[in-house]
């Protein structure tokens, strides 16, 4: 005996051979236990009855054996995860339908107290209102019609003997068709309610989405914004203190891009923007996070990348910036360069000093003269490799 089942008290573990652990089966037959609970209170009614005189025993006796053996089977069929291959595997139509049918019949055999048949059929309908589809339903609705319409006819005419007034049966039928016209109605009321929750649930959803991506995304780019990066750069330096792989970053700044706007317009600059974001883009890989940082500056996490590596890609970025011309819509062509500052995360230090670090081998590579890559301090690849 496992660990587990030995923790478990005696009335759990009767509990859990008679309805399982699975949540979804769980569900299934504590449902059919409440079926079941409602049919021994039907079966308790229909021998009162008996008891009474109104009705012969002997029916009532073949009454509770059919009930009983149409409830043991559905246990039975959910029990066994039988049921779990079916569509429905909770059989709830299955069950409803059956509990009319036994509910019909115990409306035949009641005699002058048939009318107790009635409340119990409210009940079971109840069960479809919260558990079937309106096309269930109202297939449940015609179904029952018939089958009362029958059970009424056999009283009428074949059982018990003497029948019932026929102003009667019409009351009778009159409460039937009330019941099952009104569970119809409520079953589909229940229904456009839930999909009108669903519809709301995904909008919802929808809503939030955009709203995330709003708050991550630089319009104008459609790259990563400062908040995005900062959280990037927080989570990474988390994965780093773990003992995780080495991490640059860069800090990129068009070179006199007042010129630019000055030149050719704001809606000019805006063209070079996105020419730019699209030109870095191309020559990263998919693993680094390039973000707009602000204005014309950019950043770049590149998370297990090595300095060489690192060194390799920006000196990329940076040719391909200035090899790649913008053409402007109204004509023209912009041509842009820019500065690089890198530096690499050292063990204990936090994302926020790492780019003031990149910062300043930005603000390096703008006094050397623009369009170049420095690495900050001591994180230039071949500085870590003469001193490895
Ligand atoms: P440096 O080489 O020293 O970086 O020179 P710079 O002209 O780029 O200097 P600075 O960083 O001071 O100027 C940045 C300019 O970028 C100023 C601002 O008008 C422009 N800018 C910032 N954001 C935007 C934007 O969203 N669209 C456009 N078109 N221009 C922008
Ligand atoms: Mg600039
Ligand atoms: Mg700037």
């Amino acid at each position: 005996m496992d660990q587990e089942a030995v923790a478990r008290t005696l009335p759990q573990r009767v509990l859990d051979a008679l309805i399982t652990r699975d949540p979804h089966q769980r569900l299934r037959l504590a449902m059919t236990g409440l079926a079941a609970l409602l049919m021994l209170c039907c079966i308790a009614a229909m021998h009162l009855v008996a008891a009474a005189g109104l009705t012969a025993a002997r029916p009532v006796h073949w009454w509770t054996l059919a009930c009983a053996t149409g409830l043991a089977a559905v246990y039975a069929l959910i029990r066994s995860g039988y049921s779990s291959r079916w569509h429905d595997p909770a059989l709830t139509l299955l069950q409803i339908v059956y509990a009319i049918a036994c509910n019909a019949t115990a409306y035949v055999i009641a005699g002058p107290a048939r009318g107790i048949a009635l409340p119990i059929l409210a009940v079971i309908l109840m069960f479809g209102i919260f558990g079937l589809t309106p096309r269930q339903m109202v297939g449940v609705l015609v179904y029952g019609l018939a089958v009362f319409g029958l059970a009424s006819a056999v009283v009428q005419w074949w059982y018990p003997p003497g029948g019932q007034p026929a102003a009667l049966a019409g009351a009778y039928m009159v409460m039937i068709v009330v019941v099952l016209l009104s569970s119809t109605f409520l079953n589909m009321r229940m229904h456009a309610t839930r999909e009108k929750l669903r519809r709301q649930k995904a909008e919802l959803a929808h809503a939030v989405e955009q709203v995330r991506e709003l708050a991550t995304r630089d319009e104008l780019t459609g790259l990563p914004n400062r908040r995005y990066m900062l959280e990037m750069m927080r989570l990474e330096g988390l994965r780093v203190r773990r003992g995780g792989h080495p991490v640059l970053m860069a800090q990129l700044d068009l070179d006199h891009f007042k010129a630019v706007n000055d030149t050719h317009g704001h809606a000019g600059g805006d063209l070079a923007l996105q020419a730019f974001a699209r030109t870095v883009l191309a020559s990263v890989r998919a693993t680094d996070i390039l973000a707009r940082w602000g204005g014309e500056e950019f950043v770049l996490l590149m998370a297990g990348t090595t300095p060489e590596d690192g060194a390799r890609l920006l000196g990329r970025v940076r040719a391909a910036v200035a090899a790649s011309p913008v053409a402007l819509p109204a004509g023209g062509t912009v041509r842009l360069t820019v500065s690089v500052g890198a530096a690499r995360l050292h063990a204990g230090e936090t994302p926020v000093a790492l780019l003031q670090r990149a910062d300043a081998a930005l603000y390096e590579a703008k006094r050397q003269g623009r369009d170049r890559v420095v690495w900050a301090g001591q994180d230039a690849p071949e500085t870590i490799a003469a001193s490895a």
